[in-house]
Formats: C-alpha cells, sequence, structure tokens
C-alpha cells in the first residue's frame, strides 16, 4: 500500500527534486523510491510517465541519482566536477529518446520516445546538466543541516536560502534554535 511508503518531498527543479527522492543523506537517510512502482509514481507525478520499471531500471536511476547528488555537491563548494558521475550523468543524456513539444497553454512538455525509464532519465540528466552547467537562473547550495547537506538549487532573489526545503530542515532547526534558546533562558533566570 502506498501509504506505508515514505512521501516525496516535491522541489520546483526536476534534477534536485530528483536527488531529494533519497533524504538525510549524512544522517539515518531516508530512501523514498524503495520499489519500482515507487519510481513510476514519482515519474508520473514529474510528466514523465514510464510504462514500466525492473529493478535494474531503479537501480540505474539511483546510481543517476547519486551521481547527479555528487557532481551538484561539487558545483555547490566550487570543487572539481567528479568524473565517474560526470560520465554516468552524461550516459544517461545521451540514453534515452524525449522531445521537448509546447502545449495549446504555451508551457514545455517533454515527450518520451518509447515510454521507457530510460527517457525518462535522460530528462533529468539534461536538467542536471542545465543546472550544473549555471544554464539557469539560481544558485547551488548545501542545505544547513548537518544531517542532511542535500544539493538545492536557490532560485531566491537574495540568493541566501539555507535549507533544501522550509518545511522539513528549516523548521527542524528553527525548532531546535527556539528549544536551546529556552534552555538558556531558563538557566539564566535560576
Ligand atoms: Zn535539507
Amino acid at each position: 500500500m502506498p501509504a506505508e511508503f515514505p512521501d516525496f518531498r516535491l522541489g520546483t527543479e526536476l534534477a534536485t527534486s530528483f536527488t531529494a527522492t533519497l533524504t538525510e543523506r549524512s544522517g539515518d537517510p531516508v530512501e523514498r523510491v524503495p520499489t519500482p512502482q515507487r519510481l513510476l509514481d514519482w515519474l508520473a507525478l514529474h510528466d514523465l510517465a514510464a510504462n514500466s520499471c525492473s529493478a535494474a531500471q531503479l537501480d540505474r536511476a539511483r546510481e543517476l541519482r547519486e551521481a547527479i547528488h555528487a557532481a551538484a555537491t561539487a558545483a555547490a563548494t566550487g570543487g572539481p566536477l567528479p568524473a565517474p558521475a560526470l560520465q554516468v550523468i552524461n550516459d544517461s543524456s545521451a540514453q534515452g529518446r524525449a522531445a521537448a513539444v509546447l502545449t495549446t497553454g504555451g508551457e514545455r512538455r517533454w515527450q518520451l520516445g518509447s515510454s521507457s525509464v530510460e527517457d525518462a532519465l535522460s530528462v533529468i540528466a539534461a536538467d542536471a546538466v542545465e543546472i550544473i552547467a549555471g544554464e539557469r537562473a539560481g544558485r547551488l547550495a548545501l542545505c544547513a543541516s548537518p544531517t542532511c547537506r542535500a544539493a538545492f538549487f536557490d532560485t531566491s532573489q537574495s540568493r541566501s536560502r539555507k535549507w533544501c526545503d522550509m518545511n522539513t530542515c528549516g523548521n527542524r532547526q528553527k525548532k531546535a534554535r527556539f528549544n536551546a534558546n529556552r534552555r538558556k533562558s531558563t538557566r539564566t533566570t535560576k
């Protein structure tokens, strides 16, 4: 039953939303696409519906996910981009068949060539290339939460966002700070 699986963290950028299917990488990692069906669910939510997914394709998707995470982390910290990660991203980008098409509402949609997981992954890989290459307005940054450290894409005006997600990491940190302050103030009033 779907309710038993961890929910998705939906961000605004395709590539970093995809890397957020594994959260708390630096703490107790939470796998949000634990089964092939969950990957299909995630893809469908992002207008990348694929027909089927095998265990091998799920592995391939996770491999791409971690490659994007590694490359985005390097880009966020100004380090050299890791060659093995680039290989995975570039291979994925080259392997799928997907075309950008326009809707009557003037929006871009991706049309998958064969509705395969590979097609969907190629779109995600291409999105990662765009973000990491700096082709889109925004800044790659790392989440300030020590147990998270997710690479996210900051499109805020000031480019000073600290958390990958305000509702989770941001909130938790705010609560921790609030509790620490309260402890401090009860100590000083004694
Ligand atoms: Zn975070």
